[in-house]
């Protein structure tokens, strides 16, 4: 019988935080030792509430909660700042597909998520209803099918696991009819803020699969991940899936040489190697997370004096046009 079920997890996503007054009276924090909300609600709060319970009650500056609380200075643009700071909407191969590296393509499935990331490059994109539409994904697919050079089909978004796993089955088996397509990778933070939703019925999906299976999750600090957490990654790793980690440098979260050696180390032993620590995509009222390059380059050296090399991160950047991430420093 399965230990979680799909109607758990997506009991919990209707469940989640979705007023900041109800989030800081759970943490027990009075909203005014938070910062002011933003006046437009445009990109709102959405926070899982196991996520907001590996919140610290009573702080205000809890890294976790820093992530996800919307703040007015959201508001204010720096003028290096973009709504496409990465060149998405130039890299449109078909609609809601991506092409910006040679041998792989990237589908936007869904524009929705479990939460809110208020640093998140993608919150301005034009997301549509229609982009779990049958005629959007029959011209990705023949993208796909009609460009022999593509060896990965990127799932991202928005965060592609928090569709149904009928509609993720039928892509699945739709990519697995491309011959040339060798490997799926799924980019989602879900394992990380709702890791009930690594059902066993999605774990048959991905370990029937012919392809082969890269999970990419997305954790910023150690606290973020849990025994429930370790226990999803094991169940994307018993399905077969290497399970990749990919961070944000974001200052008042993770930019100390502390944190992100806790954070290496608690990847490791729940089964997630470090992969990427992105310098932060200049989105437009994203500056309050800015982190200097020279300090990011400062935090990876002494990472390197702590940790083995396979758990130090590669510090880079995404420069829109460039044939793959730019590393830093
Ligand atoms: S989960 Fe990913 S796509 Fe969704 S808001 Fe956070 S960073 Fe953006």
């Amino acid at each position: 019988m399965d230990t979680v079920s799909e109607t758990t997890w997506q009991d919990e996503l209707r469940d989640a935080f979705r007023k900041p007054s109800e989030l800081a009276a759970f943490l027990d924090v009075s909203p005014s030792r938070l910062p002011p909300l933003p006046e437009s609600d445009t990109f709102p709060l959405l926070v899982p509430r196991g996520f907001a319970s590996r919140m610290r009650k009573g702080d205000p500056s809890d890294p976790l909660l820093r992530q996800v609380w919307p703040d007015a200075a959201e508001s204010v643009a720096a003028p290096e700042e973009r709504l496409d700071p990465v060149g998405d909407l130039s890299a449109r191969k078909a609609p809601g597909l991506l092409q910006k590296y040679a041998s792989r393509a990237l589908v936007v499935t869904t524009g929705a998520c479990a939460v809110h990331c208020r640093y998140c490059f993608r919150q301005n994109f034009p997301y549509d209803e229609s982009a779990t539409a049958p005629s959007r994904w029959a011209a990705q697919l023949e993208a796909f099918r009609s460009d022999a050079s593509l060896r990965e089909a990127v799932l991202s978004g928005g965060d592609p696991l928090i569709l149904p796993d009928s509609v993720l089955a039928s892509r699945v088996a739709d990519l697995e009819s491309v011959a040339h397509l060798s490997t799926l990778r799924i980019h989602s933070r879900l394992p990380v803020v709702l890791p009930s939703r690594i059902t066993r019925n999605l774990c048959r999906i991905l370990s029937a699969s012919r392809l082969r299976i890269a999970v990419v999750v997305h954790a910023n600090h150690p606290a973020e991940i849990d025994a429930q957490v370790a226990s999803a990654v094991g169940r994307l790793r018993e399905a077969g899936a290497v399970v990749l980690n990919q961070s944000v440098l974001l200052a008042g979260v993770n930019d100390s040489a502390d944190v992100l050696e806790r954070l290496s180390l608690a990847l490791w032993d729940a089964g997630a190697m470090p992969y990427y620590l992105h310098a932060l995509d200049r989105v437009e009222g994203s500056s309050r997370f800015r982190v200097a390059d020279a300090d990011g380059i400062r935090l990876i050296e002494e990472l390197r004096r702590r940790l083995p090399g396979y758990l130090v991160p590669r510090f880079v950047r995404e420069i829109e046009g460039e044939p793959s991430k730019t590393p830093v420093g």
